[in-house]
């Protein structure tokens, strides 16, 4: 007889210093006669505004299709499955999870959740070629990994990815100031066949650093930008990745900067050329959590996704949803 895991969800509400499952008797999901529970979950399409109800598992698919390329190694794709059903599993109702909206337990819009697309859209942006090649692999990671979470002391963990580190990924403290015990820097050079692994250079017009400060409040000329008065590092993360900046007498965050200027990554250093700023950027997204050129890199020397997850998250597990 199976049984779902509601002690282990409740356990993620007291970790987050949430209320429980609010109080009410848990909902157990639909069983059909001889089969594993299903798992529904509620998707507000973004796109077509609408709220869509489908199994767990499919959802995951449709996820794992839009964060990851299929051309990654499948245990890469098997590892992103389970960060995807991870992240699900912290959002439903129906396990005692924070829902993203009052009538959906998430969105498919990437800027609030992660992002999700049905199949039928998948085909049509992929094109039907390339969909009859991939989406079977894809198929078969989210089926190899069914029902299978990131749990740290019994809770779904908290699953962030990016897509390249360019070397090593970043302790969550050093970026959300929040110390996550299993979201420390770990070295990678599995990484290194990334297009974003070295540093690229990206000439920004000193007049656009002006308007970007602008959005965050800080108001500086470009004639002041241009004569000493650019932004200068006041703190570095272990990793190298620029932690805060000044400017104008003000400090912002690395991240911030980094946003309100449109580049890849923190691991960026600049220099005044004339009217423009050049920045050396090196590596794609906030560096925390699993690195999804890495987790390919490790794929494609063979090893698998739960080492995968265990080098990236380390001491935390693999659990089934449910069990036996
Ligand atoms: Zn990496």
């Amino acid at each position: 007889m199976k049984r779902i895991l509601y002690f282990l969800l409740f356990l993620l509400g007291v970790y987050l210093g949430l209320p429980g499952p609010r109080g009410q008797s848990p909902t157990f999901p639909t069983r059909p006669l001889g089969g594993d529970p299903l798992l529904r979950i509620d998707v507000y399409y973004a796109e077509k505004g609408t709220v869509v109800r489908l199994d767990l598992e499919e959802y995951v698919k449709g996820v794992v299709a839009c964060e990851m390329p299929a051309s990654a190694g499948l245990e890469a794709l098997k590892a992103q499955a389970v960060l995807a059903r991870t992240y699900a599993a912290r959002k439903m109702r129906i396990l005692g999870g924070t829902p993203s909206r009052e009538d959906a337990d998430v969105t498919s819009d990437h800027r609030q959740d992660q992002a999700w697309a049905p199949v039928e859209a998948i085909k049509e942006r992929w094109g039907a070629v390339s969909f009859w090649l991939n989406w079977p692999k894809i198929e078969r990671a989210v089926e190899e990994t069914r029902g299978l979470i990131l749990t740290y002391n019994a809770a779904p963990a908290e699953v962030v990815y990016h897509s390249t580190c360019g070397g090593m990924t970043e302790a969550a403290k050093d970026v959300w100031i929040k110390d996550v015990p299993y979201l420390q820097s770990v070295p990678c050079n599995f990484c290194s066949h990334s297009p974003y692994y070295n540093a690229q250079t990206v000439t920004i017009p000193l007049s656009r650093v002006s308007e970007a400060l602008g959005t965050l409040g800080i108001a500086v000329p470009v004639s002041t930008l241009a004569s000493g008065g650019f932004p200068v590092v006041s703190q570095v993360s272990p990793t190298g990745r620029v932690k805060e900046v000044m400017v104008g007498g003000e400090r912002i965050r690395g991240l911030e900067f980094r946003m309100a200027l449109g580049l890849r990554s923190t691991n960026m250093s600049w220099a005044i050329r004339g009217n423009n700023a050049v920045f050396q950027v090196k590596g794609y997204g906030h560096g925390v959590g699993m690195c999804q050129y890495g987790a390919d890199g490790m794929a494609r020397q063979g090893r698998t996704y739960t080492e995968i997850l265990s080098y990236y998250f380390p001491g935390t597990k693999v659990t089934a949803i449910f069990e036996e």
